[in-house]
């Protein structure tokens, strides 16, 4: 976090605060972990098929988001495969801690768990507060959404007490307030994914920038790469790019989407992009190549 303010202590307080908001927000979204005096989506998880579970406001308000960008991107990006996810995140991490013995998931187990991935089993209920899933075999994951909602909603909080100037950097996910102190925008790396350097840099005055790569957390089996963003379609890591980068005024749509965008052909990621007020994004093609949407030359900055 980089806050500028009119004194340290200012600024001081404005970061002890989104601490507390974000260790809020991760407390809630958390799907392993369960909380003293919490209902979180591990929570929910555990009560897969049983009951619905009161929750409160951050969690309803972002599992209605996931929902809805599960429809804007046409089921690419669905918190419901969490069966599917969690065979494959057991498999990487054994073949991370043994590599000689790392083997791919079998297609059958995953294709079982993916009859239980339909984002219709999950209950949304507003008034009663309360959140159920209807299939116990149906489990939430929300990795590809939660950090970036988090984020966009700690960020809106700091705005509405008055920051001006802050740049949040949450692994992937960079967010910003306003701009650096002297009116210039805030510069942003864009990581090239076949190597530790940088691929470009972008100049941002209040948006943030999501990017998601396949360099991000993998395992190797038989000398290739299986990545953590896994398409729908095929129930294997996405082939289509190596990283696909957001920049958008709202960081909960830049984090969805560019897990959405992942595991969509280029054109109809493109006319997606193009559709969608204040965002821009670019990819970089599995063959190295790489593709903008219109916009995104604007932020690109060389000095
Ligand atoms: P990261 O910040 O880890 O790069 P991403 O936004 O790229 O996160 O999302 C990747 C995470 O989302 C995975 O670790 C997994 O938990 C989850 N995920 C992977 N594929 C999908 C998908 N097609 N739809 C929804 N969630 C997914
Ligand atoms: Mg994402």
């Amino acid at each position: 976090m980089i806050v500028y303010d009119t004194s340290e202590q200012r600024a001081n307080e404005t970061i002890e605060k989104l601490h507390t908001l974000l260790l809020e927000y991760h407390r809630r979204y958390d799907i392993f972990h369960t909380y003293e005096g919490v209902n979180n989506l591990a929570t929910v998880n555990a009560n897969a098929g049983d009951a619905p579970v009161a929750v409160d406001d951050k969690i309803l308000d972002m599992i209605e988001y996931a929902i809805s960008m599960d429809a804007l991107t046409d089921g690419r990006m669905n918190i419901a495969m969490g069966g599917v996810l969690k065979i494959w995140q057991s498999y990487r991490e054994a073949g991370l801690n043994d590599p000689e013995q790392a083997v791919l998931p079998p297609m059958d187990a995953l294709l079982a768990a993916n009859m239980h991935a339909s984002i219709s089993n999950i209950i949304l209920e507003r008034t009663a507060g309360t959140l159920y899933i209807t299939e116990a075999s149906t489990q939430l994951d929300v990795g590809a959404v939660a950090k970036g909602y988090a984020a966009q909603r700690a960020i809106a909080a700091m705005r509405e007490a008055g920051v001006t100037s802050m740049l949040l950097s949450l692994g992937g996910n960079v967010c910003s307030i306003g701009t650096r102190p002297d009116g210039t925008g805030w510069k942003v790396g864009i990581q090239n994914p076949y190597a530790g350097q940088t691929l470009c840099v972008v100049q941002v005055s209040g948006q943030s920038v999501v990017t998601s790569g396949t360099y991000e957390r993998y395992y190797t089996v038989g000398g290739k790469r299986y990545h953590h963003i896994i398409d729908p379609e095929t129930l294997m890591p996405s082939k289509r790019y190596d990283s696909v980068t957001v920049i958008s005024s709202d960081s909960a749509l830049a984090d969805a989407l560019t897990t959405g965008l992942f595991c969509m052909p280029i054109d109809e990621g493109m006319a997606l992009v193009e559709r969608l007020p204040e965002t821009e994004a670019l990819w970089v093609l599995s063959d190295g190549t790489q593709s903008m949407s219109s916009g995104f030359i604007t932020f690109l900055t060389t000095d």
